[in-house]
């Protein structure tokens, strides 16, 4: 069976940085990753060399992504380095992710967001969900004009991050590709 594609962003949905500072969320724990060597927040300032980057991961999420049955794969500004610091803690695979290249981060006159494109090219129509903080309508345009296959959008509130009802609606999603009537007629 080929599985649909699931876009995973960091920050917001499996760090959700937007909660109050000085109170972790129940069942995350606290990371504290060195800034610099290409970590987002470098600024390439020596001075960030010696700070940290707090971010806060559920090591529940891991496993209640791998069983959702999607192909995996990182859509994050942390890029290869998802791997090094985000996926352990998780208890996750090392996982392919989206190489942003020169679209990192550059923004788009039409308000598409910069992760959209790149990720519509990596699907290359197969279906795919994306969980990201920061879709909006443009992006939901772009998808449907640029991708042939079924995708799902999906935002999450980054004083939030994941929740039960987050892992139903991408479950949902999948059912809707492979359940017992199978797919949509294109
Ligand atoms: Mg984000």
């Amino acid at each position: 069976m080929n599985r649909p594609l699931l876009f995973l962003d960091v920050d917001g949905p499996l760090n959700p940085y937007a909660a109050q500072p000085e109170r972790r969320p129940d069942g995350y724990v606290t990371l504290r990753v060195p800034l610099g060597d290409g970590t987002p927040g470098d600024d390439g300032d020596l001075s960030s060399r010696r700070r940290t980057l707090r971010v806060w991961l559920n090591p529940g999420h891991g496993p209640a992504l791998l069983r959702l049955g999607y192909e995996l794969c990182w859509a994050t500004t942390w890029m290869a380095e998802a791997n090094r610091w985000i996926a352990p803690t998780l208890g996750l695979p090392e996982l392919p992710f989206v190489d942003f290249g020169d679209a990192l981060f550059r923004e788009r006159p039409d308000g598409v967001h910069w992760k959209t494109g790149p990720l519509v090219d990596y699907a290359g129509g197969r279906p795919f969900a994306w969980v990201d903080d920061e879709q909006s309508d443009p992006d939901h345009a772009y998808v449907t004009t640029h991708h042939e296959g079924p995708a799902l959008l999906h935002h999450v509130n980054p004083r939030l991050g994941l929740r039960q009802i987050d892992f139903r609606t991408l479950t949902d999603f999948t059912l809707g590709l492979n359940g017992p009537e199978g797919p949509e007629p294109a």
